[in-house]
C-alpha cells in the first residue's frame, strides 16, 4: 500500500487497515518518510483536518521504544478536547504495539490520577501547557529524557497565552531532542519559538 511505501512497519499498517485509511493525506506523504528516517526538527504549516495527527503520530509510535517505560515523547496541544482527541488517535494507531502507553494530561481533572498514570510508565505524554507546567513543578512527571517533542497547533497555544509555559516546559527537555512543530499560521511568536528551540528545521507546507 501507499502507507507501506512511506516506511510504516507491519504493526502500524495493521492499525491503518483497521481504521480504514486508504491513502495518505498530503501532510502524511510529506512528513512521514522524513520523520521516520531523519533526526530532524520539523516546521509544518497545516490546518486541522489535514491528517496531521497521523503525520507525527505514526513516526512517533514507530520510533519509540515500547520496552522501555521512560517518557520519550511529549506532545503539547492547546485544549483539553484536542489533547484527548490526539490521545485517542494515538491509542488507535498503536493498538498492536505491546507495552506502549499514551497518557493525557490536562486541566479540570484529577492531577493525582494523571500522575498515577504517568508513574505506571507512559512513553508518550499528551498535555496542555498549563497542567504540564503544574505537574513539572510538583515533580509528578519527568521529561528530561524525551527524544521527541511535538508542538501541535502552535499558533493556537500562543494565542491562548501559553508562551511562558511552553518556553518553561521546553527548558526542562534535552537540547538534542527532535522538535516537530505544527501550525495553521506562522505569526511572529511561532517563528520566535521555532528560532529559539529548533535547529535547521525541515519545512513542509500543505
Ligand atoms: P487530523 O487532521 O489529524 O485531526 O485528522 C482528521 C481526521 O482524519 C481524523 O478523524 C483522522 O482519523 C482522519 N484521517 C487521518 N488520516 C487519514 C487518512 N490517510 N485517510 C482517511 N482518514 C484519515
Amino acid at each position: 500500500s501507499k502507507f507501506q511505501e512511506l516506511g510504516l512497519n507491519e504493526v502500524l499498517l495493521s492499525a491503518v487497515t483497521d481504521m480504514g485509511f486508504e491513502t495518505p493525506s498530503e501532510v502524511q506523504e510529506k512528513a512521514i518518510p522524513v520523520l521516520l528516517e531523519e533526526d530532524t526538527d520539523l516546521v509544518a504549516l497545516a490546518q486541522t483536518g489535514t491528517g496531521k495527527t497521523a503525520a507525527f503520530g505514526f513516526p512517533l509510535i514507530q520510533r519509540i521504544e515500547a520496552d522501555s517505560r521512560t517518557t520519550q515523547a511529549l506532545i503539547l496541544s492547546p485544549t483539553r478536547e484536542l489533547c484527548l482527541q490526539i490521545t485517542n488517535e494515538l491509542k488507535n494507531y498503536s493498538k498492536y504495539v505491546k507495552g506502549l502507553n499514551v497518557v493525557a494530561i490536562y486541566g479540570g481533572a484529577s492531577i493525582s490520577e494523571q500522575a498515577k498514570q504517568v508513574k505506571r510508565g507512559a512513553q508518550i505524554v499528551v498535555a496542555t501547557p498549563g497542567r504540564m507546567q503544574d505537574m513539572i513543578n510538583r515533580s509528578m512527571v519527568n521529561i528530561n529524557k524525551i527524544e521527541y517533542c511535538v508542538l501541535d497547533e502552535a499558533d493556537e497555544m500562543l494565542n491562548m497565552g501559553f508562551y511562558e509555559d511552553i518556553t518553561s516546559i521546553l527548558s526542562h527537555t534535552p537540547d538534542e531532542k527532535n522538535t516537530w512543530l505544527f501550525s495553521a499560521t506562522m505569526p511572529k511568536e511561532v517563528a520566535t519559538i521555532a528560532k529559539k528551540f529548533m535547529h535547521a528545521p525541515t519545512e513542509i507546507t500543505v
